[in-house]
């Protein structure tokens, strides 16, 4: 057995891996020459200016041809494209939606931000939503259900979309962290009514923010893109709206996206698939290393490898303590890996934890749901269980196959301490 780094061994690896920054590690002359552009012709706006460039436009429109989806929309940020899809779908003021009790706190809180709360489903060995929890979290209130495919891993949808249907309640694909994954050979993000994309810089492609909607139905579309510009509609006639104006208009935000992140967001999204083929090759390469050699470890599961995006390689460890030691020895071996979300679900966060919202009575938790809304401890027990002893390590799509060998090394070396140190 190797020496591990922490013990004074050589490392895995003699440099860092690059930063888990997938698309603006990529960024390159694409995106200098394509912001420049906007710059030049002094129209940053995606309605009008001097020499309107149309970038936002024409990525709304390279995302539909990708996805095969009628209705694409760009806006300002991940955030931002959850509260346009849930308001699009209908979701308002005492309405209950079911989230995952493993996802980043935006999933929850755009929820809030409607004017309704969450719910918690728990989730399974694929660190998604468990299909089989949803009944646990439904009642009468509840109006939808935001499927969130967490780090690169699809989430079960044709469960997911039965429960939905059958109960007669939205179905949202929050797939900010994962732009381009596949569930039995359809894009995420296509196969509910909604799918909410993120631009942010963690995210697999980015403009450091920015994000978009995506949908299939005319009616939920329009109140789309009227909500994320003050309810009213331009264009109408590029939609085929043809409703007067004054008949349509309500009270919406300004989620508008600029130019700036349009065009940059356009070369970002000709890049998705040599991203994602790079990434989907070197997981596989480490998981069929480890996999051979490695008989012990425990891989997070995939409903459908093949659509899984390779972004990140998600081991389950045997608790909490045995995963911080497996980090700490892996981060010696200039492996870098994380534990999700401070090793806690969603819940937990003080904002959740103590339903706190910034109205006067804490509304919407303040309004008389007919089944009360409650977040304790035990909440949702495999997530309590799962997320701290889940590690991640990062796949860049900058990886070389012998970068590839090396992480798979520096794991396996990692992995094989770690079960003879427990007999
Ligand atoms: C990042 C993220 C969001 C929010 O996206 P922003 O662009 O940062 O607003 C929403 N949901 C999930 C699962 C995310 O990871």
């Amino acid at each position: 057995m190797s020496i591990l780094a922490i013990h004074g061994g050589t490392p895995a690896r003699k440099q860092p891996l690059p930063p888990n920054y997938p698309g603006a590690m990529l960024f390159g002359e694409e995106e200098r020459a394509a912001s420049e552009r906007i710059i030049q012709a002094q129209s940053p706006f995606r309605y009008y200016g001097a020499n309107p460039q149309h970038t936002v436009l024409q990525l709304e429109n390279a995302m539909r041809d990708k996805l095969g989806v009628p209705y694409a929309l760009g806006v300002t940020s991940g955030t931002a494209a959850l509260i346009v899809a849930l308001r699009a779908v209908g979701v308002g003021a005492g309405d209950k939606v079911i989230v995952p009790a493993n996802t980043f706190l935006a999933t929850a809180t755009a929820v809030i931000c409607c004017n309704a709360v969450p719910v918690f489903a728990d989730i399974d060995r694929s660190l998604n939503i468990d299909p089989l929890a949803l009944e646990a979290a439904m009642d009468e209130e509840v109006k939808a259900i935001i499927a969130v495919p967490i780090l690169g891993t699809p989430c079960d949808m044709d469960p997911i979309m039965a429960f939905g249907r059958k109960h007669g309640i939205a179905v949202i694909e929050d797939v900010a962290q994962s732009c381009g994954v596949v569930y039995r050979g359809r894009y995420q993000g296509t196969i509910g009514d909604a799918g909410a994309f993120s631009f942010q810089m963690n995210k697999v492609i980015t403009a450091g923010e920015g994000g978009a909607v995506v949908m299939k139905r005319a009616d939920y579309f329009e109140r789309a893109v009227r909500y994320h510009d003050q309810g009213s509609l331009r264009e109408r006639t590029r939609y085929g709206f043809d409703s007067p104006d004054e008949l349509g208009a309500f009270a919406g935000q300004n989620y508008r996206m600029s130019e700036l992140t349009g065009s940059v967001m356009l070369e970002q999204w000709s890049k998705l698939d040599t991203i994602t083929q790079s990434m989907r090759k070197h997981h596989k390469q480490i998981r069929a290393a480890l996999s051979s050699r490695h008989e012990g470890l425990e891989f997070r599961y995939s409903p459908d490898e093949s659509g899984d995006l390779g972004s990140n390689l998600g081991l389950i460890l045997p608790d909490a303590a045995e995963a911080e030691r497996f980090s700490y020895a892996l981060q010696a071996e200039n492996i870098n890996s994380f534990v999700l979300y401070g090793g806690q679900p969603v819940y937990k966060q003080p904002q959740i934890w103590h339903q706190r919202t910034i109205e006067r009575d804490n509304f919407p938790f303040s309004y008389p749901f007919k089944k009360p809304v409650v977040y304790r401890d035990g909440l949702c027990p495999t997530a309590e269980n799962l997320i701290p002893r889940t590690v991640f390590v990062p796949i860049s799509p900058l990886l070389t196959d012998e970068d590839a060998d090396e992480i798979a090394a520096g794991i396996g070396k990692v992995a094989e301490w770690l079960s003879v140190r427990s007999g």
